[in-house]
């Protein structure tokens, strides 16, 4: 999809009036005009991006405290009793178009609304053999990340040399599930 044909871009970049709240160079807030509860916020990126890994640092940076100001102002100003921070990435994680939305939503009791997560059941060996497959590429992303179990001192030079190196990740398999 191109970004002028996308809604989403055209309200974060004030192409089509909404009803804005927040707005800096990177990022746009506006009340959801089909909102879960009043007061449901739209919080999306001025560039035409779909999902949060394909944030640019400085706008994922941005994201995380324009959410924590924006709730606090919802706390402040509307008292709910608990408020959702929401991010749907992809369409089977529930994502409708293919621009990154952040839904900031105060929680009222008895309003309707299900985030209930499942609780499966995990064999242990199964999540010890996931713990040592995501820290073998852990350094890729936070190079100075150590953990307990790591016997020898290594500088961070020597483990990024010893690191597995990443392969070209395709997000765009995500995004193209919009198309
Ligand atoms: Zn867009």
């Amino acid at each position: 999809m191109e970004a002028t044909q996308c809604i989403f871009c055209n309200l974060a970049t004030g192409q089509m009036p909404s009803k804005k709240i927040y707005e800096d160079e990177l990022i746009t807030a506006i009340l959801d005009i089909y909102p879960a509860n009043p007061a449901h916020l739209l919080v999306m990126p001025k560039e035409h991006k779909a999902i949060f890994a394909q944030l640019p640092k400085a706008t994922a940076e941005r994201f995380g405290l324009v959410a924590k100001k924006l709730s606090e102002l919802i706390f402040r100003v509307l008292r709910p009793e608990g408020l959702n921070i929401f991010i749907a990435n992809g369409a089977i994680a529930g994502q409708k178009a293919p621009h990154f939305i952040m839904h900031v939503i105060p929680r009222f009791q008895g309003d309707g609304i299900n985030f209930e997560i499942a609780e499966k059941e995990a064999k242990i060996d199964d999540v010890d053999a996931l713990c040592s497959k995501l820290r073998k590429d852990v350094l890729n992303y936070f190079p100075e990340q150590k953990f307990e179990e790591e016997k020898e001192e290594k500088s961070v030079e020597q483990r990024l040399e010893e690191r597995k190196k990443p392969k070209n990740i395709d997000l765009d398999r995500i995004t193209k599930m919009f198309e």
